[in-house]
């Protein structure tokens, strides 16, 4: 049976599809606990829900809302929710399958969800915005709570989304539920250091493999695409610890200085222009140029899929490091192994927004505040022990760190069922 056969109508390219090669891949190395693996193939719970709002010149518009359960064996469900004209229920499906890997490679008490909303977020008002979180989160108030499942910001979602979620979900339930939700404004019980999490944990453990490679970070060629929270936060450190940050790529342009952007600046010229295209002291190039850029490290920080075979056949870097979620396909994987490329994978090298997130959600149980030299501290010492154990099993087993780091997931999810048993 081809692994498709599990997703029939789905698309054989599509990100479910490359979530499913990936779970083959590392069958050979589960042992006994291959019994369980169907398990991970597919998803645990989908509701798809309509969202009907009023807009603002009184016309009814309807959107289509997701959130899918992956698995919950280690946890209640955790995973952001994404705002998109391109959100499909293929997609939340393996958004929400790849969160319950990293929860479990970085060995977070949780499964794995994600939701979404087929929606641009850029033709809405503020108000339609805030009416579309509303109706989305009283619909998927089903399946969601601080003990079931809790959404976080993901692409075109932010803190002001998260309080307008957990303010709908606390309404309906009567009681204010801070722990619902995660990437709260701080003023809600929100954690110092939510908002950067990502982008330094994109940087940390960058800077881990750099060390393993023997690629000195002072003086690194680093390309960026996307620009947004995770891309800006991983650039800034990049660019403070001393590397150069040579391309940048956003849904506006592509900027290109070998002599190193100043990344301050370009966050402030993104913020007033939104984007990075015109800003001073860079050149502009084309979109497709920005795959041949001569770099050390490239950092895929936008949407999946994007690192395809043929841009993989000619990428002109060292390490390619997984900002975004699924950003490479199977076929480009297996060409940029072949070309000794290294490939950090998402699952660890995003995972320092969702670990900041459990912070949030373990400080607002307890109502007992961390500072954020705590926060960081704690998220180094847990992103550094996860990917030195994920590079020692990828050595050992001389597999690439993708299939590591899934071995380890997988080995802990499958014995939380096993353990469980089946029920009824
Ligand atoms: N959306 C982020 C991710 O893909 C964070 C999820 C969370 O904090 O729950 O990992």
């Amino acid at each position: 049976m081809t692994a498709l056969s599990y997703a029939p109508g789905l698309a054989p390219d599509g990100p479910w599809a490359t979530y499913l090669d990936q779970i083959e891949r590392v069958r050979p190395y589960l042992g006994h606990l291959e019994r369980w693996v169907e398990t991970l193939k597919r998803p645990k719970r989908c509701l798809v829900v309509d969202i009907p709002i009023e807009m603002d010149d009184g016309s009814v518009s309807h959107f289509e809302g997701f959130r899918v359960q992956h698995n919950l064996s280690r946890g209640p469900g955790k995973g952001g929710v994404r705002y998109h004209p391109d959100v499909t229920l293929e997609e939340v499906m393996a958004l929400a399958a790849w969160m319950t890997i990293k929860n479990a490679a970085v060995n977070l008490p949780y499964g794995g969800a994600k939701g979404g909303v087929r929606c641009d977020p850029a033709r809405l008002s503020m108000k339609e915005l805030e009416r579309v979180t509303r109706r989305y989160t009283s619909e998927i108030g089903i399946v969601i709570g601080p003990m079931q499942d809790i959404p976080a910001p993901d692409v075109n979602t932010n803190a002001q989304v998260m309080a307008w979620m957990m303010d709908t979900y606390s309404m309906n339930v009567g009681a204010t539920a801070t722990g619902v939700v995660t990437g709260k404004p701080i003023a809600l019980g929100g954690s110092l250091g939510r908002v950067k999490a990502t982008g330094r944990g994109v940087f940390v453990i960058g800077r881990e493999a750099a060390r393993r490679l023997k690629l000195p970070l002072e003086g690194a060629r680093v390309a960026v695409q996307g620009f947004g929270n995770v891309g800006a936060s991983a650039a800034e450190l990049y660019a403070a610890h001393g590397a150069r940050v040579v391309a940048v790529q956003d849904a506006s342009g592509t900027v290109f200085a070998p002599q190193g952007l100043d990344v301050r600046a370009l966050i402030a010229h993104a913020e007033a222009n939104g984007g990075v295209a015109g800003c001073p002291g860079a050149d502009a190039i084309d979109a497709e140029s920005f795959w041949q850029v001569e770099s050390d490290v490239l950092i895929p920080a936008a949407l999946e899929g994007v690192l395809t075979a043929e841009r993989a056949r000619h990428l002109r870097t060292k390490m390619v490091l997984e900002g975004a979620n699924g950003p490479t396909l199977p076929e480009a994987d297996l060409i940029l192994r072949d070309r000794g490329i290294t490939v950090v994978p998402d699952v660890i090298a995003n995972a320092g927004g969702v670990t900041v997130s459990y912070f949030e959600w373990v400080q607002d149980f307890s109502s007992f505040f961390w500072t954020e030299e705590e926060i960081n501290a704690r998220l180094d010492k847990i992103l550094i022990g996860a990917f030195a154990r994920i590079w020692a099993d990828a050595e050992r087993h001389a597999i690439p760190l993708r299939t590591a780091a899934f071995v380890v997931a997988c080995e802990r999810v499958l014995s939380a069922r096993e353990l469980r048993g089946l029920y009824p």
